[in-house]
């Protein structure tokens, strides 16, 4: 599904990723970790086309085709999604608005009927109701106002909608509280289900995301390439040892 080969990206001229390789085949669950500022942000936000991120050499295929030939928007509408670390606040843009423009844009992409007002109504219904996510954040303007919870809820939302097949979350756990981490599971887990050739790339810090949903790779990332890969056990290894028990530190060369 994704390859990505020798990558070396820059944001404002700096060297941040030196040289990343990482392949990930449909239906497989990997998790980023590794010491802050080490790119795993870089990362996930080079795939999703951010506007930051200057690819200065290496490849990366998606679905058989190059990825950096496509746009942001061809990038979502060929079914790449990234949840933010920090979802960024748009007053102004209806959120229910905002999700059904997003939808139809993928629909008329994938040359399919677009919804109107009532489908998306009901398609929301069915596929929030499910789940513990307040269907009122739909009514307000995107993220705005909006706690650390509800934006992460927010994300799951458009999730839920979209049904991306790349699915990448940025410490979609941060500042979470128990409950809302499980309702990131519930989703994650609901999805990966629902389609068994969907992938998931997720950043996290944290064990008490990934014992509820089981990654099958754990990467370590140090200056910009990963230096260690590992199953679960990696991650539980580095909750009870941190980097520098498992002969990972910050020392940067
Ligand atoms: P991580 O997610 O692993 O904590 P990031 O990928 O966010 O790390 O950041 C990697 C490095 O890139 C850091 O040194 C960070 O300061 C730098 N960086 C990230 N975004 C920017 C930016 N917009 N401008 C300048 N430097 C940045
Ligand atoms: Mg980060």
């Amino acid at each position: 599904m994704l390859n990505i080969k020798n990558l070396k990206v820059n944001i404002d001229n700096k060297e941040i990723l030196k040289g990343l390789d990482l392949k990930i085949n449909p239906g497989e669950i990997h998790v980023l970790m590794g010491q802050n500022g080490t790119g795993k942000s870089t990362l996930v936000k080079t795939l999703s086309a951010h506007y930051d991120c200057e690819v200065i050499e290496g490849d990366i295929t998606y679905k058989n085709k190059n990825l950096l030939d496509l746009d942001v928007n061809e990038r979502a509408n060929e079914g790449i999604f990234m949840s933010f670390q920090n979802p960024v606040e748009v007053p102004g843009v209806n959120n229910s608005y905002f999700l059904r423009t997003a939808i139809n844009e993928k629909r008329k992409y994938n040359n399919q009927e677009e919804l109107d007002t009532m489908e998306f109504l009901k398609l929301s219904k069915k596929e929030l109701g499910r789940f513990d996510i307040d269907k009122k954040l739909m009514q307000r303007d995107l993220n705005d106002g909006f706690s650390g919870g509800e934006k992460k809820r927010n994300e799951l939302m458009q999730l839920l909608l979209l049904k991306p097949e790349l699915i990448m979350l940025d410490e979609i756990d941060s500042g979470l509280d128990v409950d809302a981490i499980k309702t990131v599971a519930e989703v994650v887990n609901d999805l990966l289900a629902q389609d068994k050739s969907r992938s998931l790339l997720m950043i996290t810090h944290y064990d008490r995301l990934l014992s509820l949903i089981k990654p099958d790779f754990v990467h370590v990332l140090k200056d910009g390439k990963i230096v260690k890969t590992g199953d679960y056990n990696l991650a539980l290894e580095l909750d009870s040892k941190g980097y520098e028990g498992i002969g990972i530190n910050d020392e940067i060369n």
